[in-house]
């Protein structure tokens, strides 16, 4: 059954979380954020539930593109469980909050911004990478044709030097400087960020108790999910949750968990967006391949997006990196697919059940 919910494209991806929200009574709002050949790329915002509730739940999916397929398979199998359950909290289902990057398989938006590093409030923030990253840049960005470089010796040589975690942390925490580079979080808040800030904010004036899942993948183990706290929560709202999801729950730490300490990122930001609410929130991280095969998946379709955009090419979506993209961040696996939207589901109804439990 959690197959069908798995579309080929961003469009009827699209189309079918619209037939699906509207058949469960929520209401649809679209926020154009780019466009591509004459269309506009909107994010969907789906909404329901009485809206002076004091409670809410949000659930994100597309924040990195192409990962938003796995989003949206959870989105939709969500979405027919509740066709035939009432609750007291708002409901919000945002799909594809990078809808250009879905539609063109990237993580990234049209302008190379990853949008979950991209949550930033302090414009002078915009600025700088790690020094770690700066030594790495030209591996990890390169700008040849890439035949004959020994991807898999050189990572192996760079985690030995540097250990994992410090090589994870260092590579994807995020980075201000190269724009065409991966991990680059933008100048500014993105147009994608300002769509869901600005949602959020008018939508949920009255919540004082918000709980929000923003589904990503690529890391940990295969078929597994991590919900991923931000470090810096306070103790109570990390507590609420781990009685909630056990050992499911990691603090995004490199030392203690698959993950690392973004700056920028999403749910980081919610406290500060939604900032008269208790936010409980986490990222749903789905592991696929090993973090080497994800690396490098990412590494050349950057490399190919970028060489094919500089000299106009069209047929960007038919090369090989797009299709190992897809692969390690939505692998093709019926087993895999199965596994995700039963536990896509189980954090959704278990965080709607804690959010409208807890005592205000
Ligand atoms: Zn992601």
């Amino acid at each position: 059954m959690g197959l069908a919910y798995f579309h080929a494209d961003f469009d009827v991806s699209r189309h079918a979380f619209q037939q699906a929200a509207i058949k469960s009574g929520f209401a649809l709002t679209e926020v154009e954020v780019s466009q591509q050949a004459g269309q506009a790329l909107t994010v969907c915002f789906a909404e329901a539930g009485d809206p002076s509730s004091d409670r809410a739940i949000v659930h994100i999916s597309g924040t990195h593109g192409v990962e938003g397929f796995v989003g949206s398979a959870i989105q939709l199998a969500v979405l027919d469980k509740l066709a035939s359950k009432g609750s007291s909290a708002r409901r919000i289902f945002v799909h594809a909050l990078n809808p250009w990057g879905m539609k063109n398989l990237r993580k990234a938006n049209a302008e190379n911004v990853d949008l979950n590093r991209n949550f930033i409030f302090s414009p002078q923030k915009f600025a700088g990478a790690p020094e770690a990253y700066k030594k790495l840049n030209s591996f990890l960005n390169p700008k040849g044709s890439g035949c004959c470089e020994f991807f898999l010796a050189r990572a192996l040589a760079l985690i030995a030097w540097h250990g994992m975690p410090a090589m994870r942390q260092a590579v994807a925490g995020g980075q201000y400087e190269f724009e065409e580079g991966i991990f680059f979080g933008g100048r500014q808040l993105a147009a994608e960020s300002r769509a869901i800030i600005a949602f959020l904010q008018e939508k949920l004036k009255r919540a004082r108790l918000v709980g929000a899942i923003d589904v990503h993948s690529g890391l940990g183990q295969y078929g597994d999910d991590t919900l991923l706290v931000d470090a810096a929560s306070n103790a109570a709202d990390v507590e609420v949750l781990r009685e909630r999801f056990k050992d499911r729950v990691s603090l995004s730490l490199p030392e203690s968990s698959v993950a690392y300490v973004t700056s920028g990122g999403l749910t980081e930001g919610l406290p500060k967006i939604l900032d008269r609410a208790r936010v409980l929130a986490f990222v749903q991280e789905f592991g696929t391949y090993s973090a080497l095969k994800v690396l490098q998946a990412m590494r050349d379709e950057n490399r190919w997006h970028h060489r094919a955009r500089r000299a106009g090419q069209q047929l960007a979506l038919r090369h090989s990196s797009k299709a190992q993209l897809l692969e390690v961040f939505c692998p093709a696996d019926q087993e895999w697919r199965q596994k995700v939207v039963e536990r896509g589901c189980s954090a959704y109804m278990g965080l709607e059940g804690l959010i409208q439990g807890v005592k205000l």
